[in-house]
């Protein structure tokens, strides 16, 4: 761990924005499985001034750093960050919305969006209803439910070079995306900041229900009252994880305090006390399972964050 650089970065952090930083802060609160342990260094940008310093402390200490959105398809280690977690704040939780178009920052959530989008009957957004994170994560891993991916209605994005000042803020097409099943070719140093959506004028009853028949569906075929990330793995080409899981014989397995969903096998869920470490070893477990009962890999849909080796 570079601790030298940690604190000299904190001290100009702190110095610069005070308000904004804090040291050791612990981030189960900060995703969804609500596991993990702290970040050195927590701090949040308001505003592209504040992501120049914040920027400029990790190049000139060579930190490691971390975007967090709402952590919804992330798992923290149990040790921590040992560097900078930075998440977007106001300056990039806006929405313009012009005919068709919608043009929204990274911070926003995907249910601000939709919701948004309904205000103004537009169409296109309603499988986002249900996926608690943010619009810069979505489009990071074009997310997508019921077919539908952020790919469909996303036209072009700003994305900002952590380690290239000249220029900074890249202005990308949707070619230039890359945009894969549950993937881009951005760079994961890549931050996005803002994105242009393309919808359809609609009809808000319509989209309501629409909206409404999704969330529905979601509460029939997920445990959501359980802390999770959503899907773990991909589906393989062909395959539905969660079928291939089940098939497997992994449904309602165990490691410590983390079970693969009994409702979705595709889910585990923290059942009050699972440790990062227990979600990890069940999600090796899964997949050596499956390997070995069907001679497929499967792959995490979900992020990590930290160290994972075991002792
Ligand atoms: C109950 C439940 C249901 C879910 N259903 C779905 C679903 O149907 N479909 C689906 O695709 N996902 C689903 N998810 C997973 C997750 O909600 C989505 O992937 C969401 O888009 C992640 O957003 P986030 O802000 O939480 O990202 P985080 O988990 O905070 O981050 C995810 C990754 O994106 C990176 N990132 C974050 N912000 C940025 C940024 N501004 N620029 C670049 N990279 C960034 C992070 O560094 C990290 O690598 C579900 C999760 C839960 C808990």
């Amino acid at each position: 761990m570079n601790r030298v650089g940690i604190s000299r970065a904190l001290d100009r952090l702190e110095k610069l924005m005070p308000a904004k930083v804090a040291a050791n802060k612990p981030l189960a609160k900060n995703n969804t499985f609500r596991v993990g342990g702290p970040a050195s260094i927590f701090v949040i940008a308001d505003s592209l001034h504040e992501l120049n310093i914040i920027v400029g402390a990790i190049n000139d200490y060579d930190l490691p750093f971390l975007f967090l959105g709402r952590g919804s398809n992330l798992l923290i280690s149990d040790s921590g960050f040992a560097g900078i977690v930075l998440q977007l704040g106001k300056e990039f939780q806006k929405i313009t919305v012009a005919e068709n178009e919608m043009i929204a920052g990274a911070a926003v959530t995907l249910t601000a969006l939709a919701q948004t989008a309904l205000k103004h009957s537009l169409d296109g957004l309603s499988f986002v209803v249900g996926i608690p994170g943010t619009l810069g994560a979505a489009v990071a891993i074009n997310a997508g439910s019921y077919k539908n991916q952020m790919s469909d209605i996303v036209r072009k994005i700003t994305t900002y070079d952590i380690h290239n000042q000249n220029p900074r803020l890249i202005s990308l097409n949707h070619e230039e995306i890359g945009f894969g099943y549950r993937s881009t070719k951005l760079s994961h140093d890549t931050i996005i900041l803002e994105a242009k959506l393309v919808l359809r004028p609609g009809q808000s009853g319509h989209i309501k229900r629409e909206m409404e028949t999704n969330w529905r569906h979601r509460k029939e075929k997920q445990p959501l009252g359980k802390p999770s990330a959503g899907s773990i793995f991909k589906n393989p080409n062909g395959y539905a994880a969660g079928r291939l899981i089940e098939e497997s014989g992994c449904k309602g397995r165990r490691v410590g305090g983390a079970m693969v969903s009994a409702k979705h096998a595709n889910f585990i869920i923290n059942t009050g006390d699972a440790s990062a470490m227990d979600i990890y070893r069940l999600i090796k477990e899964i997949q050596a399972e499956v390997k070995s009962q069907t001679g497929i890999q499967l792959e995490t849909e979900i992020r990590m964050a930290g160290d994972f080796h075991e002792n």
